[in-house]
């Protein structure tokens, strides 16, 4: 049977930000079979617009054509071995009812990854990440299905492309795929990353055998609960800029003149921390009519209510700008603007 369309659909409570938008016509496939249906049965020259939860969108218009809210659910443990388990979820699985069930059955892998809004199927597509470490690093595979033709392929996490908040499927791949499932090898032991300055500190003081993924997800939570303000609460997207990556010349000319700023050396050239960036440019805690940068978190912008997509756009222009023209660091955004 075909998955019911909904016709005129009303989208603001589909996007974190809260934003009013509709879609066309949205539909929600609970399984392969249904997703594959209406892609056969779709009008082949209107749109097509994968969303999620909506956690990492700026709604910036009505949607045409089809927007598809994949319902693809279930979680299972598809092998292991001596050391390794490998887990399955369905694309439309909530990432923190995974992280939360990998977590409870003891395997390690997710825990730093814990709390972040949305689906399973949206994480590869951004390469989510947090507290030192990214969704690149515990991925097997991806199921994907070919929007044009319903074919079904899987790829590595090799042949994702992965990088930054990067993708195949946010770059060369960009309106080709649609996620359908992950796969992710965890560990059976404990071999946490906490890296991260806050872990650190606080496991330092603890036997070696209290650094279970247990402890970490429930460390994590309190950081991010502390940090980030709950969209369900306050409407947003989370971090709104990338940190940018400048070259090693210019983070030192940036240390010379700000040395406070907050910069973490890579492989190639220096990340900086958009945040600091943001609130040296006096922008934390500022408004613009409805929308603002959040009065904790610079790098959080918020909608304090009745905001448009305009609304956003005109106070990220700004905010990029005016850090452009302090620092001469270009800032990226990192939410997908739809359509
Ligand atoms: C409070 C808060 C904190 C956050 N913290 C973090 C963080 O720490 N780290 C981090 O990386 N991100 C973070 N985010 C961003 C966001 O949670 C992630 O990007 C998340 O993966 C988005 O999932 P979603 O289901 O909401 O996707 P959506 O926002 O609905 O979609 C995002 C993009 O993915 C595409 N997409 C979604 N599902 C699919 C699919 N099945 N197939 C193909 N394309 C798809 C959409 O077309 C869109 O381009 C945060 C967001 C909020 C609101």
């Amino acid at each position: 049977m075909s998955p019911l369309l909904e016709h005129n659909a009303d989208l603001s409570g589909l996007n974190t930000l809260g934003l009013p938008a509709r879609a066309t016509c949205l539909v929600r496939p609970q399984t392969l079979d249904e997703l594959e249906q209406v892609l056969a049965e779709r009008d082949p020259q209107a749109p097509v617009h994968v969303i999620g939860e909506g956690s990492n969108l700026v709604i910036q218009d009505d949607l045409p054509g089809l927007t598809i809210a994949l319902a693809l659910d279930g979680m299972i443990k598809v092998r292991e071995d001596q050391e390794h388990v490998w887990v399955a979820a369905g694309a439309g699985v909530h990432w923190d009812d995974l992280v939360a069930w990998t977590v409870e059955q003891g395997w390690q892998g997710l825990e730093n990854l814990s709390l972040i809004p949305g689906t399973a199927g949206a994480a590869p597509y951004q390469n989510i990440g947090a507290y030192g470490v990214e969704l690149a690093q515990v991925l097997e595979q991806v199921t994907v299905m070919e929007i044009a033709t319903g074919k079904v392929s899987h790829y590595s996490a090799q042949e994702c492309d992965f990088a930054y908040r990067d993708s195949r499927f946010k770059g060369r791949d960009k309106g080709r795929f649609i996620i359908t499932g992950i796969e992710l090898k965890l560990n059976r032991q404990a071999r946490c990353n906490i890296s991260y300055g806050p872990l650190k500190q606080h496991f330092n003081d603890l036997p070696a055998d209290a650094v279970t993924a247990a402890a970490v997800r429930e460390q994590v939570i309190a950081i991010r609960q502390s940090k980030l303000p709950d969209p369900a609460v306050l409407a947003n997207a989370g971090s709104f800029f990338k940190n940018p990556v400048v070259s090693a010349e210019k983070a030192q000319s940036l240390t010379a003149a700000f040395p406070q700023l907050v910069a973490y050396p890579q492989a190639e050239g220096v990340k900086l921390a958009a945040g600091w960036l943001i609130q040296a440019a006096g922008w934390k805690g500022k408004r613009l009519g409805p929308v603002g940068m959040h009065s904790e978190q610079a790098l959080v912008l918020v909608n304090h209510g009745g905001a448009t997509s305009i609304d956003v756009l005109a106070l990220a222009a700004a905010v990029k700008q005016d850090v452009w023209q302090r620092f001469g660091v270009q800032l990226e955004q990192e939410p997908v603007v739809l359509p």
